[in-house]
């Protein structure tokens, strides 16, 4: 069987027209002799609002009950999608993630796909159905339904590919393809025509939402193809694949940006041994993501300053959290909920000399101040003042030559 997953984001599926052209993309798949499956999304906007209507209800939602709210947006598009092809006389239903089932583990609204369970599908494509498969769901060994991570389609869409060894997997969006940075903010971004694993996944990870972080590690560590494209228009999109099918390694492959960071400053931390861990507990205990983290050396062996950036909407719980910390006493707090982080990214830079220095002058050129920086081997972050953000994307674009 040649297979083929098509995957269907938000906007891809935000109206009734909308989903009237991804019926027609589907159809001409299946002339050109596919066995499609379809991995939806919820129309745009209907997983926000469900999440804002689980805060109205309460601010203490049980995981597993959330889980059934959130992904309750995804039965719906499904079911337009199979419906819209019904119409134009193909043979097609809706796939509920307990309905295949897909079973996943770990954590409610951040689980991940363990397994697909192929019968049922196969004797669906058999029959010459076109099974619309209801992403970012599954269930796990209770029986519960879970969700898999905002923008978890991607994800559901990359394991059906897995599973079953579909020769495409196509992720329809609404850019025509990964970009070098975010086309909607950036006009000068240009569409990168091929991208590894790896240099996705870091940019994915930095900010660059077109792709789920999650999807790409499942991706790489499946061998999966992934293929990214516009259900708007037509033209070439993006191949997401492995590092040695790539011959032509820029220094730099795109500029990543975040602009819902904050920061936290405690002045005059008790300097001990087991310090940190005691001020990052509770925050891991409560979920919150701690990103970037930078110690000062005490000057007189006593005292130390600790600067760190979470999410913003985690800032109000961290505060809290650490003043009723009673492991740890320090003088003073200082927050600043107006700082985004700015990411270059590319296998390149392990070779090339001299990167860091022209990613820092470039800035400096700007008048913009890096606040906190961080480094991993393909890609360097620094944390600059809000304000500042999209004029050091643009400085950090040009400077790798990025626009040409
Ligand atoms: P979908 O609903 O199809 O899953 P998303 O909104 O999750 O789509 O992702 C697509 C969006 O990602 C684009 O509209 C674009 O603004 C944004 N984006 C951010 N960075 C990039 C990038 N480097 N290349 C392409 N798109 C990007
Ligand atoms: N509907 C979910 C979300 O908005 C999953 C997805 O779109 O991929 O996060
Ligand atoms: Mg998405």
């Amino acid at each position: 069987m040649k297979i083929v997953v098509l995957k269907f984001g938000g906007t891809s599926v935000g109206s009734t027209i909308r989903i009237k052209k991804v019926a027609e993309i589907i159809a001409s798949y299946i002339k050109k002799k596919y066995k499609v499956i379809v991995a939806s999304s919820a129309m745009s906007g209907i997983t926000n609002d469900l999440v804002k209507k689980a805060k109205e209800i309460s601010n203490d939602f049980l995981a597993d009950e959330y889980d059934v709210l959130v992904s309750a947006g995804e039965q719906m598009s499904c079911s337009l999608i199979a419906g819209r092809l019904n119409h134009l006389g193909y043979k097609s239903r809706s796939w509920l993630g307990w309905q295949i089932p897909i079973l996943t583990s770990g954590a409610h609204s951040a689980s991940r796909i363990q397994k697909i369970n192929k019968k049922n599908i196969i004797s669906y494509l058999k029959s010459g159905g076109i099974p619309i498969v209801a992403g970012f769901q599954g269930i796990n060994s209770q029986n519960r339904i879970t969700t898999i991570g905002r923008g978890g389609t991607d994800a559901s869409a990359i394991m059906l590919a897995k599973f079953f060894n579909a020769e495409k997997c196509i992720i329809y969006t609404d850019v025509d393809g990964v970009y070098t940075t975010d086309p909607k903010t950036i006009s000068k971004a240009r569409k990168i025509k091929i991208i590894s694993y790896e240099e996705m996944l870091e940019m994915a990870s930095l900010g660059a939402k077109v792709m789920q972080p999650h999807s790409i590690q499942d991706a790489r560590l499946n061998r999966v193809n992934i293929d990214v494209r516009s259900s708007f228009i037509k033209s070439s999109g993006t191949l997401i694949t492995k590092r040695k099918n790539i011959s032509n390694n820029k220094i730099i492959r795109g500029v990543s940006f975040t602009k819902n960071d904050a920061k936290v400053t405690l002045i005059g931390v008790k300097d001990k041994p087991g310090i940190a861990a005691a001020i990052f507990e509770p925050l891991y205990k409560n979920s919150i993501n701690v990103d970037m983290v930078v110690q000062n050396i005490s000057s007189n062996g006593k005292e130390t300053d600790l600067t760190f950036t979470i999410k913003s909407e985690d800032l109000y719980k961290t505060e809290r959290l650490l003043k009723k910390n009673k492991k740890i006493s320090f003088r003073k707090i200082i927050v600043d909920n107006k700082v985004s982080k700015v990411s270059i990214v590319g296998v390149g830079m392990v070779t090339t000399p001299g990167v860091t220095y022209r990613m820092f002058n470039a800035l400096a050129k700007k008048n913009i101040n890096i606040i906190v920086i961080s480094t991993s081997e393909i890609k360097i972050s620094v944390l600059v003042n809000r304000k500042n953000i999209n004029k050091a994307v643009s400085a950090l674009h040009k400077e790798f030559n990025l626009e040409n």
